[in-house]
């Protein structure tokens, strides 16, 4: 692919390697726009003690923000360096939270729900059984429609483990509402590379009878990602099976 919206850096905590070499390694993939979208520093009110391990700190944001910048100008001539942020929608702290984010200016968010309700207190555990699904679904759907996110990060993260009537419900509500809202859907390469639960070919196969758009994300921690040509022919093969086709051109 000629793009990736979908990269890391190591402030998240779960990710390795210096911004740059996540850069080299694109140019050397033949990516032409390369978006990086690190999980964004939430500004919880105050009474929520704890610090989230898995995303940079508020007192990052700014570096991370003129590191990616700087090397957009120094590369400039190879590669088209974009400055998102991967986030969460947590209804109650929504509107502060894009707020906050202002002061960095960044050029795209994506969607990637990991946890339900406003993350502290987390609610709704998978014991919740097939409840947890339609939650996640519900809260997918309700921060798309915000509007604030370029693309929903791996739809299919949260499905396993339920009744197979529950998934196929759920999956389709959500492929049926990511067309409506015309919002594509990622590939997540992550998943592949992992061997995950993800990418789940029965959200696909409701994706390619909605008519989603499907992109493909790398979803780098560690800059070797860029380098895994098996993977993609692994997704595009996915693709090709259920009758999706990944957008090839950037969409930003
Ligand atoms: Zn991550
Ligand atoms: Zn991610």
């Amino acid at each position: 692919m000629i793009y990736n919206y979908h990269t890391h850096t190591k402030r998240c905590n779960h990710a390795t390697g210096a911004d740059r070499e996540y850069v080299e390694a694109a140019i050397k993939a033949g990516i032409k726009t390369l978006g990086f979208s690190d999980h964004a520093p939430y500004d919880f009110p105050a009474e929520i003690p704890e610090y989230s391990y898995f995303r940079m700190k508020k007192e990052e944001g700014f570096e991370y923000v003129e590191s990616v910048r700087s090397l957009a100008k120094e590369y400039a001539s190879d590669i088209r360096i974009l400055c998102g942020f991967e986030m969460e929608y947590y209804p109650d702290y929504h509107q502060s939270q894009m707020d906050y984010l202002k002061r960095f200016s960044p050029d795209y968010l994506i969607l990637g729900q990991h946890m339900l309700g406003n993350e502290f207190p987390t609610i709704l555990p998978r014991e919740a059984g097939d409840l947890h699904l339609s939650y996640y679904v519900t809260q997918v759907l309700a921060g798309l429609a915000t509007g604030d996110f370029l693309y929903l990060a791996h739809p299919d993260l949260a499905g396993y483990g339920f009744s197979p009537e529950t998934v196929a419900r759920e999956y389709r509500r959500l492929a049926l509402g990511a067309k409506r809202m015309g919002i594509p859907v990622e590939l997540n390469a992550l998943g592949l590379r992992e061997g995950r639960a993800y990418p789940d070919v029965r959200f696909f196969r409701f994706a390619a009878e909605a008519g989603c758009k499907v992109i493909y994300g790398v979803d780098a921690h560690s800059p070797d990602a860029f380098l895994r040509a098996d993977i993609e022919e692994r997704a595009k093969k996915i693709a090709l099976e259920v009758g999706v086709s990944l957008i090839t051109d950037p969409i930003l």
